[in-house]
């Protein structure tokens, strides 16, 4: 497919978007271009009078905001929970907004890993993100199992994707439980979770997916899929705000599990109050709660899902593979030659929300976009994100991008700019 370059192409294209109304709803800094909605999306105003609206409930309820607010806090996790399982396709039970991923990650681990026999080790992938491996590590030390012997994670030929013929074949019989991303952080590739869901289940692996990079940014069907667990963070393309509460699934087969770490936050609603020290878990999602629920971190997202819910979740996934598409394109065709590759699978299919570049300059191309307010996703040593999240980010964002991006490299613009990460990056 060729695409039409030019600027007026981008304009067009703009005036044709039917998500282009939502852009409004965002707070986007004057002047500047958000590509890196993949790591902190902005603030919507409806996600901002969510919050306000908890804050009132506070302001005017005391305590009583748990019952007795506009937004009633007692029921707010499972209300998102119910509000957010049509992005992952779950039942409305299934899912509970709660905790970050990693501790989500911890809660799963402690529930469904169960080493039993020669059935004790682990599988994860060697390009995951590492938050997720130090969880799986400390895990298996928890159980008095030395990750040495029983983590492994399956590589990359290539240093930027995996294939998955090489997950299925590390599906031994001395595996129990795998955890996967659904979409990689940094190459943006898609994994084939239906397929790897019955490959686990054919050798009664447990297996449960890492949503980090695609939730908000493309539909799922865990349920169907038959995915025994799954966790994400909201703060990515849900636009939940800065450590916002994130979400977990668990199929519906395994309710009654009981949970590894158990808290009172993950009783029985009507027992809760009870006050017993025998615990009697939720006969759902619910059941893996923990502590006291952060309202104030999870309020925003009630607003935010519903922005989500009226572009609807298939929309949002059409508009962003055009956009990353058109990006690639642009890549391709105006910086030939400036020693950009791009190193996310190209096929719709096995790709995520984002495009991932390579330069050796990387981190200096970085500097040099955010002096021209654009905003990057900067990953060491040598990797530039861009995200052009569906609901704020216009075609004309991904020309201005591209075009910035030539002017950086061909004016030697970058060499301004140290070739070093900041603390964050
Ligand atoms: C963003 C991200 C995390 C961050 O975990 P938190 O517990 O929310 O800080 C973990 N894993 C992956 C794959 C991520 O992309």
């Amino acid at each position: 497919m060729t695409l039409d370059l030019t600027k007026q192409y981008a304009l067009e294209m703009d005036k044709n978007d039917p998500l282009a109304r939502f852009k409004d709803e965002f707070y986007i800094k004057e002047g500047t271009t958000y590509m890196i909605g993949n790591s902190l999306g902005l603030l919507s105003k409806r996600a901002e009078k969510a919050l306000l609206t908890s804050l009132k409930d506070w302001k005017e309820h005391g305590i009583n905001g748990w019952m007795d607010g506009e937004e009633p806090w007692f029921y707010l996790s499972e209300k998102l929970g119910k509000k957010s399982a049509p992005l992952v396709g779950a039942k409305p039970e299934e899912v509970v907004v709660t905790g970050s991923i990693t501790t989500n990650i911890h809660q799963l681990i402690a529930t469904f890993f169960k080493p039993q026999g020669k059935k004790r080790t682990i599988v994860a992938d060697a390009l995951t993100f590492p938050s997720d491996i130090y969880a799986l590590k400390s895990q298996l030390k928890l159980r008095g199992l030395d990750p040495a012997n029983h983590l492994v994670q399956v590589e990359s030929a290539d240093g930027q994707t995996l294939d998955e013929d090489t997950i299925i074949e590390a599906m031994t019989d001395e595996v129990a439980l795998m955890l996967l991303p659904s979409v990689l952080y940094r190459s943006g590739q898609v994994l084939d979770i239906k397929r790897l869901t019955e490959e686990a289940h054919k050798q009664g692996i447990v297996i449960g997916f890492d949503l980090a990079h695609s939730v908000g940014a493309m539909p799922h069907e865990l349920h169907e899929w038959g995915v025994d667990f799954a966790m994400w963070c909201n703060y990515k393309y849900l636009n939940n705000g800065p450590g916002g509460v994130g979400g977990l699934f668990v199929h519906e087969r395994h309710f009654g599990t009981e949970p590894g770490l158990a808290g009172w936050f993950g009783s029985d609603k009507e027992k809760q109050f009870d006050m017993e020290h025998h615990f009697s878990p939720a006969e759902n999602a619910g059941a893996y709660q923990i502590g006291t629920p952060h309202i104030l971190s999870a309020a925003p997202l009630l607003g935010s899902l519903e922005i989500f819910h009226e572009a609807g979740i298939e929309s949002v996934r059409e508009k962003s593979l055009a956009l990353t598409n058109y990006l690639m394109a642009l890549v391709d065709e105006k910086l030939e030659g400036l020693g950009f590759t791009i190193e996310n699978p190209r096929e719709d299919h096995r790709r995520g929300g984002h495009v991932c570049l390579k330069h050796d300059q990387a981190a200096s191309i970085s500097k040099a976009l955010k002096a021209r307010g654009i905003l990057p996703d900067f990953r060491a040593p040598n990797v530039i994100r861009l995200t052009p999240a569906a609901l704020y980010i216009s075609y004309l964002d991904v020309w201005k991008t591209v075009d910035a991006l030539y002017t950086i490299v061909k004016e030697e613009e970058f060499k301004q700019f140290s070739n070093k990460r900041n603390v964050i990056a």
